[in-house]
């Protein structure tokens, strides 16, 4: 079995992270770096999947569950617009490989994609 990622070793309370929100296979956290006025990362809880490309191949429905809560939480903490960012490989920025949804939010009004 793998080493845990920093994001499982959130989900298991080793690191501490305020969870947001919650769904049965999901969680939801501030990053800890904000890259908006409101940056909110929506996790798996399985490690298994490395990229967003992993995940939508091997567990439609739990990509399904990551917009949903990303959509909520969106809601919850900003005025429901938002952009979805999933770096996908290190020359994109990825930097860990456990699948996660960046949530962008919060006066966003460029047409950048970054
Ligand atoms: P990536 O670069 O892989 O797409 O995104 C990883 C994200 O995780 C980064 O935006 C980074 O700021 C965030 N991050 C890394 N370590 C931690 C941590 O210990 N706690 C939280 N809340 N976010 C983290």
């Amino acid at each position: 079995m793998s080493e845990p990622t920093i994001f499982t070793r959130i989900l298991q309370g080793e690191i501490p992270a305020e969870i947001v929100a919650e769904t049965e296979n999901a969680f939801a956290i501030r990053d800890i770096a904000p890259q908006a006025p409101v940056h909110l990362l929506v996790i798996p809880k399985t490690q298994e999947y490395r990229n967003v490309v992993e995940l939508a191949a091997g567990d439609p429905a739990l990509l399904t569950e990551i917009v949903g809560l990303a959509n909520s939480v969106a809601a919850e903490h900003a005025d429901g617009d938002f952009r979805l960012v999933f770096n996908t490989g290190a020359g994109a920025g990825q930097t860990v490989f456990h699948v996660h949804a960046h949530v962008l939010a919060g006066g966003l009004n460029e047409k950048s994609t970054g």
